[in-house]
């Protein structure tokens, strides 16, 4: 490759180099990991020789191309070398500690097999301090001791669900984080799960992106042997999660179930699908945080504005009142969007004796309901809207979310 046509972000060195340096390389993959916005770093095998691409903000781009088939070869081992993957295993994952010039850098490497050969896929693990807090992502500070009271309970099952299922994004790692921090003077925590893009302070991660159902329920099972104090669970299985968290919880811990659902009843009935029996939700759950991430207004460009009749009017909005909702206008810094970052929308149910009860007793999902609302459960429709009305978020993204979508979905 001609010096001219080097592709951005590879050093000069690297693309000049007629022999290819490897170690240059798995450099150039490991740094271009931790630029902003990016997830993973492919390397692969191609009809010719081979490619690094980047994945950032869900869409790929190539990074570079490798000329031949034994430099991505190459590539590929020294990377699977450093995560300690067998060279014959074609579906491992390791974790590696790269040093990167003077900084010291930790990745997932995980090997793929492709269409053309062989494949791997680079994660970068940032620090947790890299986190957003809670009040950046609009948490009110009554809503973030709530939170926090339920991490500080000495034991017990803590379900942290929101819609998409069992994905670390920020907000969930922002409130895990905030949580192990209220734990920390004798934090001794596992995270077992496919995947974590933070590393959590006083943490254990035992992940595995290639485990197969048995062997991820299999690490559960062998993890919640071993005398932590808090563990995190986490998984495509779902079944899993639910039932080896009740399972956990018999010894004195706090066990955090991450699962999926519409709203935070939804994942009480979801234990009791997975088999997790009546009496046992009622003795050790002790609340289920539900959130929901929605666009934030740039707060560069938010102004005020005047939502339509219908979106009013949808939400149970008088037109005639004098709102004050807020949207972004578009600026330099969103990109024009007039969005930046996200708003969490967190719904909080605690455990009461009343609710307690209620479990034992295998009551139906609306007499769930019921208790719940009277001990202080609010609908994730009005939470959104709170935040719509602190200029958080504009009031068509809550429309758009909890009455149009809504309506669609039935
Ligand atoms: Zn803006």
């Amino acid at each position: 490759m001609a010096a001219s046509s080097r592709p951005v972000g590879v050093p000069k060195e690297a693309a000049d180099s007629r022999a290819w340096d490897t170690r240059k390389l798995a450099e150039t993959v490991v740094e271009a990991a931790f630029r902003p916005g990016v997830t993973d770093v492919h390397v692969r095998a191609t009809g010719r020789g081979g490619e690094i691409v980047c994945r950032s903000d869900g869409a790929m781009a190539r990074l570079c191309e490798i000329p031949s088939k034994k430099a991505c070869n190459a590539l590929v081992l020294r990377l699977k070398r450093a995560a300690k993957i067998d060279r014959s295993e074609t579906a491992g994952v390791g974790l590696c500690s790269w040093a990167a010039g003077r900084q010291r850098r930790e990745v997932w490497v995980q090997a793929l097999r492709s269409v053309d050969g062989e494949e791997v896929c680079v994660r970068p693990v940032r620090s947790a301090h890299e986190l957003p807090s809670l009040s950046a992502l609009g948490v009110s500070e009554a809503e973030g001791e709530r939170m926090m009271a339920l991490f500080r309970k000495p034991q017990g099952v803590l379900i942290l669900a929101s819609p998409t299922m069992s994905a670390f994004n920020v907000g969930l790692c922002a409130i895990l984080n905030a949580g192990i921090q209220q734990r920390a003077s004798r934090a001794n925590v596992a995270v077992v799960a496919e995947y974590a893009p933070y590393r959590f302070d006083h943490t254990t991660m035992f992940l595995g992106a290639h485990a197969d159902r048995r062997e991820l329920r299999a690490t559960m099972v062998r993890v919640v042997s071993q005398v932590f104090d808090t563990i995190v669970l986490a998984g495509h299985d779902q079944e899993a999660v639910a039932s080896e968290a009740f399972k956990a919880a018999q010894r004195d811990r706090l066990v955090i179930a991450v699962l999926g659902g519409r709203d935070a009843l939804s994942c009480v009935e979801r234990c009791l699908a997975a088999g997790v029996d009546a009496w046992a939700m009622s003795q050790y759950l002790i609340g289920v945080v539900f959130f929901e991430m929605l666009l934030a207004n740039c707060p560069h460009c938010r102004v005020r504005y005047a939502p339509d009749r219908h979106v009013l009017s949808g939400l149970g909005l008088a037109a005639t009142k004098r709102w004050a909702f807020q949207r972004g206008a578009g600026c330099k810094a969103c990109d024009g969007t007039g969005y930046h970052g996200f708003v969490c929308a967190p719904q909080i149910m605690e455990v009461d004796e009343a609710l307690a009860a209620k479990l034992a007793a295998s009551a139906r999902p609306a007499e769930l309901r019921k208790t719940a609302t009277a001990s202080g459960l609010r609908p994730l429709k009005n939470l959104a809207l709170e935040k719509a009305r602190q200029g958080l978020l504009p009031l068509e993204d809550v429309w758009l979310r909890f009455v149009k979508q809504r309506h669609c979905d039935h």
